[in-house]
């Protein structure tokens, strides 16, 4: 390790799992200027200007999620779409996200932040695809900056040739407003607080010539693609239909290969899973989002087969209600468990989806979600003390994930807190709360 002393050790863990190398029970993270520098045992702390007394924690990487949408926790739990699928859903909730604005979209995003770095997550994707107002996803990242996060913007749309809703766009619109995000805020070095992706909300929602062109445009910037894709049945007619080729062929077609991920995928079927693989493809599973609106959760018995790279997203609050990473793996675990035995999935496997494979699916494979030294020192340290854990002494782990909900003690985002003692760093959330309120009953009671 360098000779020069570090700026911030975390240390007297119960135990370290850092996702990259083996656990260290009761020992000590260390890092300079944001960095990982050494994980070691108990015993030989190297000095540090900061040190974090870990006592009776799990320490783990930060959460890392790969799918969200900031602004649907304005319409958080909507009585009168609660009984609603997928469609019926999107077609009651669209009209009143077309009311987002600048101030929306700052205060949601800023609460979202809040609500995500509380539970553990220290970098997001955000796939914002309605755009009623110009400049929003830079409101986005205007509140990433204030909280703390790492935020990885998806510069989501909805073709207006396809679907003349409000928020929808041109495809001249669309490409411009993308150039510019790229240019004026997609920073691909590591340890990057954005990265911007682009791409339609959905195959339905483009014409088929604007793909390419978003991928020659990712590609000039060193970015990467996202979008919704298998989370309704019958996806590969309607690409058949609408396209003339079924989805993931049209997305290699299109240039999308080893430079996407999709989000859902619980429609994926074997042949599916082994194109995405094939085209080194990423799919980000959302199980809370995908169970409440009725449908199925995605395969990942098919995926793991295939391998298809997994990371684990919240999905938007509109339709998951909760945006913990935690809960999510935690359902996962759930339904792998009921689908394939209690042998075939465990609570580390479930760690994995959101750390070091959501990160696999933002193209920060090797920087974020794993406690290594040339990592990004973003880590947690849980609070596993108290009723909920007694008893548990055996694995961290399982602890982790079976007993709680854990309660983040520190969330540390290069290393700089943004939650410290359970509590966020950032000023304002009491105000910020207050406002969101305010918009979130105007929005609802039109
Ligand atoms: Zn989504």
């Amino acid at each position: 390790m360098d000779p020069q002393p570090l700026d911030l050790l975390i240390r007297n863990a119960g135990h370290v799992v850092t996702m990259i190398g083996p656990d260290v029970p009761g020992g000590w993270v260390g890092c300079r200027a944001g960095v990982v520098q050494a994980v070691g045992p108990a015993g030989s702390e190297p000095a540090a200007t900061e040190v974090v007394d870990a006592r009776g924690a799990i320490v783990t990487p930060g959460l890392v999620n790969a799918h969200h949408h900031l602004f649907q926790n304005l319409t958080r739990a909507h009585a009168d779409s609660s009984a609603c699928t997928l469609g019926p859903w999107l077609e009651m909730l669209r009209p009143v996200w077309a009311l987002l604005d600048r101030e929306t979209a700052y205060l949601s995003a800023w609460i979202g932040l809040a609500d995500l770095a509380l539970a553990g997550c220290t970098t997001t994707g955000d796939n914002l695809y309605l755009h009623p107002a110009p400049g929003l996803v830079e409101e986005t990242l205007r509140a990433a900056a204030e909280v703390g996060l790492r935020l990885d913007p998806t510069r989501g749309y909805i073709d207006r040739q396809r679907l003349d809703v409000r928020g929808a766009e041109d495809a001249d619109a669309v490409l411009e407003a993308s150039r510019t995000l790229l240019e004026e805020w997609h920073d691909p070095a590591p340890g990057s607080r954005c990265r911007v992706s682009l791409g339609p909300t959905a195959l339905p929602a483009t014409r088929t010539e604007l793909l390419p062109e978003l991928a020659a445009l990712a590609a000039e910037h060193d970015a990467r693609l996202s979008l919704h894709l298998f989370e309704e049945a019958g996806e590969n007619d309607r690409a058949r239909e609408v396209h003339g080729r079924g989805a993931v062929e049209l997305l290699v077609d299109s240039g999308w290969a080893d430079r996407a991920w999709i989000a859902h995928g619980n429609h994926v079927d074997a042949a599916d899973a082994a194109a995405l693989a094939a085209a080194g493809i990423g799919l980000a599973h959302c199980p809370s989002s995908n169970l409440l609106l009725g449908g199925p959760a995605a395969r990942l018995d098919l995926l793991d087969d295939a391998g298809v790279a997994v990371g684990l997203g919240t999905d938007g609050a509109a339709s998951a209600g909760t945006s913990q990473l935690w809960l999510e793996a935690r359902t996962a675990l759930l339904l792998q468990r009921q689908h394939r035995g209690a042998d075939a999935f465990g609570a580390r496997r479930a760690l994995e989806l959101a750390t070091t494979g959501a990160a696999a699916c933002l193209g920060r494979a090797g920087e974020v979600g794993g406690l290594a030294p040339g990592m990004q020192a973003d880590l947690v340290v849980w609070e596993t003390s108290g009723p909920a854990y007694a008893g548990a002494v055996t694995d961290p782990v399982e602890t982790w994930l079976r007993c709680g909900p854990p309660r983040a003690r520190h969330t540390i985002v290069g290393g700089r807190a943004v939650v410290r003692d359970g509590a966020l760093v950032a000023d304002g959330l009491d105000e910020h709360l207050d406002l969101h309120r305010k918009h979130a009953v105007a929005w609802q009671s039109r």
